[in-house]
C-alpha cells in the first residue's frame, strides 16, 4: 500500500512542473502565431520575465518557504487553530483551505496596493509593459516571499496543514499565464468561468495604469472576492488604453537587474 503522503507529494512534484511548463509552451505558441513580426524583442521579454521567475522560485520558494520557514518539514503537520474545534472531515479542510488561502491572496494583494512599503516590491509585476503569459510569473522576489508567509500563516492560524497549499498550487501558474497571455480567448471562457474564475480579461483590468482600473479586480483563482468587497469591475470590450506603470516602461527598468532593484531605484518616483 503507497503511503498517502509520498504519493501526494509526488503529484505535485510532477504536476507543478509539468504544468507550469506545459502551459508556458502551450501558450508560448499560441502567442508567437499572433506575433510573428517581434520575435526578438518578444524573445528578450519573455527571457527576461523568466529569469526573475527562476530568481524568485530560488529566493521566495527555496529560501524563504523551504529554509526560514521550513514548509517542507511541517507539511504534513496537522497545526491547532481556528477551526481545529469543528474537527472537519479532509475534503471540507481542503475546502475551506483553499478559500482562505484565496481570500488571503486577495487581501494580501490589495495591501501591497494601498501600502507604499509593498507596493514598490509588487510593482514589478505591474511595470512590465506588454502582457504575455510571462507577466503571470513576473514577480519580485520579496513580492512572492510576503505572499508566501501570509497564506501559510493563514493556514496554520486556522488549522489547516499546509499541504492543502499544494493543491491550489497546481493550477496557480497555468491560471496565471492564462489570465496574462496575449491570445484571443473565445467568448465562452468569460461566458462560463466569469461567475466563479478570474478570467483573463477580468484580470487585464487591474493592469490598467489608471484608476478605477488598477484599483479593481484583485482576485487571483475566485472572482468571488472582489464582488464581495466591492472591488469588482466588469471588464470592457477592449484592453485597458495603457498598460502598465509608465514611469517603469522605459528598457532600463526591464533588464533582471532593473526588475530586482526596482523596490530601491523607484523610491523616489511617484509611482
Ligand atoms: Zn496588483
Amino acid at each position: 500500500m503507497a503511503d498517502p503522503q509520498a504519493a501526494f507529494l509526488d503529484a505535485v512534484r510532477i504536476g507543478y512542473p509539468a504544468l507550469t511548463l506545459g502551459s508556458f509552451l502551450f501558450l508560448l505558441v499560441w502567442e508567437g502565431d499572433r506575433r510573428s513580426g517581434f520575435v526578438p524583442r518578444r524573445a528578450r521579454h519573455v527571457l527576461r520575465n523568466l529569469a526573475l521567475f527562476a530568481v524568485m522560485v530560488v529566493v521566495a520558494d527555496g529560501l524563504v518557504g523551504g529554509v526560514v520557514l521550513g514548509i517542507g518539514r511541517h507539511l504534513f503537520d496537522v497545526p491547532r487553530g481556528l477551526l481545529t474545534p469543528l474537527e472537519l472531515p479532509l475534503a471540507a479542510m481542503v475546502v475551506a483551505g483553499v478559500f482562505a488561502t484565496d481570500f488571503a491572496s486577495y487581501a494580501f494583494h490589495r495591501l501591497s496596493h494601498r501600502w507604499r512599503e509593498l507596493w514598490l516590491f509588487h510593482a514589478v509585476h505591474h511595470s512590465d509593459p506588454q502582457l504575455d503569459a510571462t507577466t503571470g510569473l513576473r514577480f519580485h522576489p520579496i513580492d512572492m516571499a510576503f505572499y508566501v508567509a501570509s497564506v501559510a500563516g493563514t493556514l496554520v492560524a486556522l488549522g489547516i496543514p499546509l499541504w492543502v497549499e499544494g493543491v491550489r498550487a497546481l493550477i496557480l501558474n497555468p491560471l496565471s499565464m492564462a489570465q496574462h497571455a496575449n491570445v484571443p480567448w473565445p467568448a465562452w471562457v468569460e461566458r462560463y468561468f466569469a461567475w466563479l474564475l478570474v478570467t483573463p480579461a477580468m484580470h487585464r483590468v487591474h493592469h490598467d495604469a489608471d484608476a478605477p482600473g488598477i484599483d479593481a479586480n484583485f482576485g487571483q483563482v475566485f472572482s468571488l472576492w472582489d464582488r464581495l468587497f466591492g472591488t469588482y469591475r466588469a471588464p470592457g470590450a477592449a484592453d485597458p488604453p495603457r498598460i502598465g506603470v509608465p514611469a517603469l516602461a522605459a528598457d532600463e527598468w526591464q533588464t533582471l537587474s532593473g526588475l530586482l532593484l526596482t523596490p530601491w531605484r523607484a523610491r523616489s518616483l511617484e509611482i
